[in-house]
């Protein structure tokens, strides 16, 4: 059968529970080919074709019928659209003609026909009949209020039944479905036909003669629904029997959805699965854990990779019987391939890239996309069966960006929240993405939705924009806490919900945090105290500049060499007196697309010491390695100047890392910080600097080497400050705060609701 259903007060309304009922019937019949039948322009519907609770149409009839294209590819479908094409005489052909009549045009999309504001008295004034005549044009009024001025003989019935005819479709076959005056055209009897409840009076006496249109009592898809029983599509007991069972609810009242277990697993000697404490950079696991601590039952849903031949599979797992008694670890079973390809390569070839602004350096293939979406959907299908009814579910990080649209659809009553841990860039550059419609309209099933910053919160409301037409439910000031027109990413205000018009989305902008007693306990290590110690020596009369990051584009690496070669040949005072000591994490083997970066430093660093070093001095120093954290930390407190100068970052741990090793210890090193890395945006204290700019960059650096003591350690204090309170407990508080939050409301916080 063919449902051709109207969309806004039939297909798009009803109770939810109908408008459920009726998406999951048509997801479980295949046989119901679905056409959407719209006064709205293609434009207007793209949004639904993004919204992953709608079921998606085979054929859309768009403007009133006069476009009319395939649900999947949205090309017209021919030759139909071409008859109509050839009775339209062209939009400024048109609008010229009527110009001087008391029309005004609504300015929403349209195509192959001009849509107008209209009075009655006005739409049957017979000069302007008389010029709709002469155009070769259809006038439909409705609603007294809208008119519209259509190709001659075209209306969403005569392109349903061109379209039924195309398909070869028996009138029987056929449910048209509506609710206004605009869809009395294809409920003329010709097709079994339904006024669905609370349809405009004169469509209901228009069809009352009709014996196959049924009047419905319930509304939108109630109305449908009831259709289906009436004529008896889909047999006698067929909605009742298919209706998709939702998942039954498991007992977990927080669901932790991160891509790492709790603890890693390794394969020992024996070949045997054995347990270790995970290696996690920032402490965020244990903080993540410690919200199991008060034995709330809680289940925490990762991956696990298991290939043929290996023991038996464990889908759930202790995590710590004696810490978090009620805790489960939920293990969704992948294999090797699989997490390759969603982890490793397409995560890290199309999307970090993209989000981090490089879009030129991001590659897109589909197939990886369907790997990504079914790791995505065994993640969601085994979030549904952990939740408890009403749970609230945390989703982590761009590699669960699917996991709300398949979750929600099996579990309407959880509470699901996402925490981005990455930058997230503006429409300009997130829409490169193929597939940013199903991304927005999955994060858009989310009841809140987290970044670090206000910056990232606001361009990820650019990219749903535009996407979806979202009305703003809350704005607030970034002011304390966030820096406003002082840096890069700064924002003076932030939007703090949405409105979607069937769900509100809260969002939140919440930097992650350190733990501080593991820098703490780096540095009372008595061999870090020892390795401070001979550092200490070894740096006598010379001033560290220390820069740590992982081996990517994004950390602007070689633009802080290139500075670091321009400060020493404009300042030839520093030559013997300053040292760069670099420690960069290579990256993983496979990761080719870091070789030629790679070399490109090797190149640098060689160049600069073969120009500057002398007998006794070695003016810079690069660690191709990672080191142990506690290493690190040494380092941190031995720094006299940080220098961090990502091109784009979602946060930056080490800046607060080295605050608080600076900090602990009541050092004065001082921290030349990025604009563009989001920490900037909260680290109220260090020496901002732009990294695209590299005389800006060398004199940054200059002065923060040459900084008053007192300066110094005045900016220090006010960054520990910063770093201590704001520590990764708060911030998992706070984004947990902010998803039971009913509304985005906060003290002392003006908020405006949008009209
Ligand atoms: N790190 C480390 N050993 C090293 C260099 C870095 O353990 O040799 C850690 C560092 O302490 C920090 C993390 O790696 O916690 C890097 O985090 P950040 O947010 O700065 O950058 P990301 O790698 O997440 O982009």
């Amino acid at each position: 059968m063919l449902l051709a259903t109207d969309l806004d007060g039939t297909f798009l309304a009803g109770d939810p529970e109908d408008r459920l009922s009726l998406y999951q019937t048509i997801a479980a019949h295949p046989e119901i080919r679905l056409a959407y039948v719209t006064g709205r322009s293609l434009e207007a519907v793209l949004p639904l074709l993004a919204d992953p609770t709608l079921p998606q149409p085979d054929y859309i009839i768009a403007d009133v019928g006069a476009s009319l294209v395939h649900g999947d590819s949205l090309q017209p479908i021919q030759p139909l659209q071409s008859a109509v094409d050839a009775l339209w005489p062209g939009e400024n052909q048109v609008s010229g003609a009527i110009e001087g009549f008391a029309l005004e045009r609504q300015d929403v999309p349209q195509a192959r026909r001009c849509s107008y504001y209209c009075s009655p008295e006005e739409a049957t004034n017979p000069a302007l009949l008389q010029a709709v005549e002469a155009l070769g044009c259809d006038l439909l009024y409705s609603a007294e209020r809208y008119l519209d001025l259509l190709p001659k003989g075209v209306n969403k019935g005569s392109s349903l039944k061109a379209l039924a005819e195309w398909l070869e479709l028996d009138d029987d076959q056929v449910l048209t479905a509506g609710d206004t005056l605009n869809d009395l055209s294809m409920l003329d009897g010709q097709f079994k036909g339904v006024c669905v409840g609370s349809s405009e009076v004169a469509l209901l006496q228009s069809t009352r003669q009709h014996s196959r249109v049924f009047h419905a009592e319930r509304s939108g898809c109630g109305g449908i629904l009831e259709a289906f029983a009436h004529f008896g599509f889909l047999g006698e007991h067929g909605i009742a029997a298919e209706k998709r069972q939702a998942a039954q609810p498991g007992k977990a009242e927080l669901v932790m959805v991160y891509h790492r277990l709790p603890y890693e697993e390794f394969r020992g000697a024996d070949g045997k699965l054995q347990r270790r404490r995970p290696t996690s950079p920032n402490g965020i696991i244990p903080t993540l854990l410690s919200f199991f601590g008060d034995g709330r039952p809680g289940s925490w849903v990762a991956w696990a990779v298991h290939e043929e031949g290996d023991e038996p599979f464990d889908s759930h797992t202790t995590v710590d019987a004696e810490r978090y008694p009620k805790l489960t670890a939920a293990r969704v079973k992948l294999s090797k391939e699989e997490v390759d390809i969603f982890y490793k390569r397409f995560s890290k070839e199309a999307f970090w890239p993209t989000l981090h602004t490089f879009w030129e350096r991001a590659t897109f293939n589909e197939d990886d996309w369907q790997v990504f979406c079914k790791v995505n959907r065994a993640f969601a299908e085994r979030t549904a069966l952990e939740a408890a009814e009403g749970a609230i579910v945390w989703l982590h990080d761009y590699n669960l960006w699917m996991v709300p649209a398949y979750l929600r659809e099996l579990r309407p009553d959880l509470r699901i929240a996402f925490f981005h841990h990455t930058y997230f860039p503006s429409a300009d550059v997130f829409n490169v993405l193929p597939w940013r419609r199903q991304i927005v309209g999955s994060l858009l099933q989310c009841d809140y939705v987290g970044f670090h910053i206000p910056r990232q919160v606001e361009n990820f409301v650019d990219v749903a924009r535009g996407v979806f037409p979202l009305q703003t439910a809350g704005r607030q000031n970034c002011a304390p806490r966030f820096i406003t027109y002082g840096c890069a990413v700064g924002l003076e205000r932030m939007t703090t919900a949405l409105d979607t018009g069937s769900r509100r989305v809260k969002l939140g902008a919440h930097p992650v945090g350190l733990d501080l007693e593991r820098v703490r306990s780096a540095l009372e290590a008595p061999k870090i105290r020892e390795m401070m110690g001979r550092l200490r020596e070894e740096l006598r009369g010379v001033k560290l500049i220390l820069s740590v990051e992982r081996l990517d584009y994004t950390k602007g690496i070689l633009e802080k060499l290139n500075a670091y070669e321009r400060l020493l040949d404009e300042n030839p005072e520093l030559l013997g007196k300053v040292t760069l000591v670099t420690v960069c994490v290579p990256a993983a083997k496979e990761m080719t697309i870091y070789d030629e970066l790679q070399t490109q430093i090797e190149q640098a660093v060689g160049r600069i010491n073969g120009r500057f070093a002398r007998i006794g001095w070695t003016p810079l120093q690069f660690f191709f390695r990672s080191l142990p954290f506690e290493e690190v930390s040494a380092w941190y407190a031995m720094a006299d100047v940080m220098w961090i100068t990502p091109l784009r970052d979602g946060l930056n741990l080490v800046a607060k890392e080295f605050v608080a090793a600076q900090g602990l210890l009541g050092g004065s090193g001082v921290l030349v910080l990025s604009e563009f890395a989001g920490a900037a945006a909260e680290l109220k204290g260090a020496m901002l600097t732009n990294p695209h700019d590299p005389a800006d960059l060398a004199q940054t650096c200059y002065l923060a080497l040459n900084l008053p003591k007192a300066e110094a350690q005045a900016r220090l204090r006010e960054l520990f400050d910063i770093v201590s309170y704001y520590d990764i407990r708060r911030w998992g508080e706070e984004f947990l705060a902010g998803v039971a939050l009913e509304e985005p409301v906060e003290a002392g916080v003006t908020l405006e609701i949008a009209s």
